[in-house]
């Protein structure tokens, strides 16, 4: 088990009475990258004000490495923060920019300089070292501004969507850079963004956030592929939500569905899941890639459905399928095999029974 860097209990975070944080605990691992991740307006950017002391929690406690640090004011916290807007000093050259932090703490002169070229030279900046900021690209700026944070070696970096200002690209480019250089440092990083890929890509361990709580918390995998509930599955990714009612638990050990207006060959299959019992309504998140299609006198389970649209995106092609009973599907399948399927064919979409999960209605 790896120890616990930052832990929150209860913290709740009120603008007058205006709640944007319902108490919120959470245990962010040393050594790892953690992101808040969530829409616009969702909390995580109080959350991470409230972790760096830039304001004050309305309640519960804030722990770092064990030590109560509700207290402590922003700079005396070993933690630093990188914002979108990089904020680079105009009239101080790159080199000094990165000494800055260090200054600050009164580190001398020559461990400076030494630390400060070592950084730059980790961002592959070290020949830029001499030049002002307004002398370099974005791209380089945002560069800087973690040098810069990342030279004084703080425990924790606080990164408020840094990637988010840079074209697409080059925020690509960055993520594996970020990437690299937090597993380099082994430097605990808390990322805010409302960018779901930049999540999945980038992090050990993801909490999605709605409305100032915390949905759900887990890697990439966990949340993508067992969402806890409707929430997650539809913000992460694309995932097809049906309405079923739960029919039976079957002997085989899975729970039989029907859609909400009927039209299945079959029932469908589901893999039992909490709170989820016969007799209820509930929705079936299934992944575009986790369907198939077959013509429709196929024997088997399936959705009989029409084609209602085709669109070819290189690697795969995504069809919309109208199913019997007037819901929708999106089946995405890979180009290259069989030949494609026709607008206004007839269809059987069958499901991948293991990557299908029920959520309360
Ligand atoms: P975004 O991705 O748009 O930055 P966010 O998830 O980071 O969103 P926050 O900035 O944490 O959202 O804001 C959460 C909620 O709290 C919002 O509804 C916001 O309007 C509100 N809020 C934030 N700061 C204040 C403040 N100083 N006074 C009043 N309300 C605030």
């Amino acid at each position: 088990m790896q120890d616990t860097a930052i832990s929150i209990r209860q913290v709740a975070k009120r603008f007058g009475d205006f709640t944007a944080l319902h108490e919120v605990s959470l245990d962010i691992r040393q050594g790892e990258f953690f992101t808040l991740l969530g829409p616009s307006g969702c909390g995580k950017t109080t959350l991470l004000r409230l972790l760096g002391g830039f304001e004050p929690a309305s309640g519960g406690q804030i722990r770092l490495f064990g030590q109560e640090i509700e207290r402590l004011p922003a700079n005396r916290r070993p933690i630093n923060t990188v914002f979108q807007q990089y904020a680079l000093f105009p009239h101080m050259s790159i080199h000094e920019n990165v000494q800055f932090g260090m200054r600050m703490l009164g580190i001398g002169r020559r461990e400076r300089e030494a630390r400060a070229s070592e950084m730059l030279q980790r961002v592959q900046l070290e020949r830029f070292a001499q030049r002002r900021p307004g002398e370099l690209s974005g791209g380089q700026q945002q560069r800087v501004a973690l040098a810069r944070a990342l030279a004084p070696r703080p425990k924790v970096l606080l990164l408020d969507e840094p990637l988010s200002a840079l074209d697409l690209k080059l925020r690509q480019a960055m993520r594996l850079e970020l990437k690299q250089l937090q597993e380099d440092m082994a430097i605990t990083f808390v990322f805010v963004t409302h960018d779901q890929e930049e999540a999945l890509t980038l992090s050990d361990r993801i909490a999605v956030m709605s409305a100032g709580e915390i949905q759900q918390v887990g890697s990439p995998r966990e949340i993508y592929e067992e969402p806890a509930n409707r929430f997650v599955a539809d913000f992460i990714g694309e995932t097809n939500l049906l309405q079923v009612s739960v029919q039976q638990s079957g002997t085989d050990g899975w729970l039989h569905c029907q859609l909400a207006n009927g039209g299945e060959a079959q029932p469908l299959r589901c893999p039992v899941a909490p709170g989820i019992r016969p007799g209820q309504s509930a929705w079936l998140s299934i992944r575009p890639e986790r369907l198939s299609l077959s013509a429709p006198d196929a024997t088997g389970a399936g959705l009989d459905g029409v084609i209602r649209q085709s669109i070819y995106m290189g690697t795969d092609t995504q069809y919309v399928v109208a199913l019997a009973d007037g819901q929708t599907l999106v089946a995405r399948l890979q180009n290259g095999g069989e030949a494609p399927w026709n607008r206004g064919a007839a269809v059987r979409v069958g499901l991948d029974q293991q990557a299908a999960r029920l959520l309360g209605a």
